[in-house]
């Protein structure tokens, strides 16, 4: 089979650097529907209307984000940015406002220009739209036609958000090359809709090799809200490594317990990246490769707090039902996990999350 690798079309990262939109998107559009939360147009809305004013005649029309990327707000926004008669989209803002923009730009046809200003998941790098109903379940992953034509990341503000996000950050992407490993070896297609590359595979090798050199450094700076180049380093790994790494890398075992968490009512406090941390653990497991890695995983997770064992998950109390279930969805036949282990069943997966809280109790010496 063919290989195939995406990207969004440019990707540009720096202090500060939300002040160059203008410079980054003359020639994107002149009328930018830009999407953002009413407390994101009040810290940073200024800047950018005059980083777009900078080129005559280029201007921001402001959409306020409401909380939730449904459909009736996706189909909100398109309307209005119809009537807007913009030329391009901006989503300024975190994962929900980011997949808003992403949608209201493919279904008009309009370039995307997206603003994380958070470094929490791969969502930025990517062509997936994740749609929502009023409850906060996902109902749709829109794959869009066209990846982001610009990420502008402004690691100023990454650094100003919380903490736990950006740890959040170093799960998500932590889980990156194990996946990407497992889908090469096993022939897997992946998002990019060809085999994993050389190219994927390097992508992902990189973000956990940045990771590991950097990311525990880049957590200490983050809680100072300081940017080193520990935090550019580790932005790129989590923001563009990790995010166009899944795309041509392809995902296991570790987004599948994420999936499987979600039935777990005692782990609807934890975020993606957290989850996804311990899936990583649990995809080790399954895995049984070298013991020096699976050391150097956990040593990781530890420095930075995150999940390793269920109570670090929020399961306070082990419900043995719950915990199949979560096994069950997560071993799916529609499920990444399979990318590991083509006839993968629910108990080797629910024995495998036992394992993984052991060998995390084990390691914090708990
Ligand atoms: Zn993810």
């Amino acid at each position: 089979m063919a290989y195939a690798i995406k990207a969004p079309a440019r990707y540009v990262q720096g202090a500060g650097e939300l002040d160059n939109l203008g410079l980054n998107t003359k020639k994107i559009g002149s009328k930018f529907f830009t999407i953002v939360s009413a407390g994101g147009q009040k810290r940073f809305g200024d800047r950018i209307t005059a980083s777009l004013a900078a080129t005559e005649g280029h201007t921001a029309v402001f959409a306020t984000f409401h909380g939730e990327a449904t459909k009736e707000e996706v189909a909100a926004m398109i309307a209005s940015c119809g009537d807007s008669g913009c030329d391009a989209v901006i989503g300024a803002g975190g994962g929900k406002v980011l997949d808003t923009a992403k949608a209201v730009a493919d279904s008009l046809n309009l370039p995307c220009v997206i603003i994380p200003t958070a470094a929490s998941n791969d969502a930025p790098c990517t062509g997936v739209a994740v749609l929502y109903n009023d409850a906060g379940v996902v109902v749709k992953a829109l794959m869009t036609k066209h990846d982001p034509e610009l990420v502008l990341v402004d690691t100023e503000l990454i650094a100003a958000a919380p903490e736990r996000l950006f740890a959040c950050g170093l799960g998500d992407a932590l889980s990156t090359f194990f996946e990407a490993r497992a889908c090469h070896k096993n022939g897997v297609k992946c998002m990019a809709r060809g085999q994993v590359s050389n190219t994927g595979l390097m992508m992902a090798r990189l973000c956990y090799d940045i990771l590991i050199r950097d990311g525990r450094n880049a957590l200490d700076a983050v809680r100072e809200h300081k940017v080193t180049r520990a935090v550019e380093n580790t932005v790129e790994a989590t923001i563009y490594l990790s995010g166009v790494g899944f795309v041509n890398g392809g995902l296991a075992v570790a987004h599948a317990v994420n999936d499987g968490l979600a039935y777990e009512p005692q782990c609807h406090d934890m975020y993606h990246g957290e989850k996804v941390a311990f899936g990583v653990m649990t995809q080790l497991v399954l895995e049984k490769g070298d013991p020096a890695e699976f050391d150097e995983v956990m040593a990781f997770m530890k420095a930075t707090g995150l999940p390793m064992t269920f109570a670090q998950l929020g399961i306070k109390e082990l419900n043995h039902e719950n915990l199949h279930k979560a096994a069950e969805i997560a071993a799916g036949p529609k499920e990444s996990a399979r990318n590991l282990i083509a006839d993968l069943t629910a108990d080797d997966v629910y024995n495998a999350m036992l394992k993984a809280d052991e060998l995390g109790r084990k390691f914090l010496g708990e």
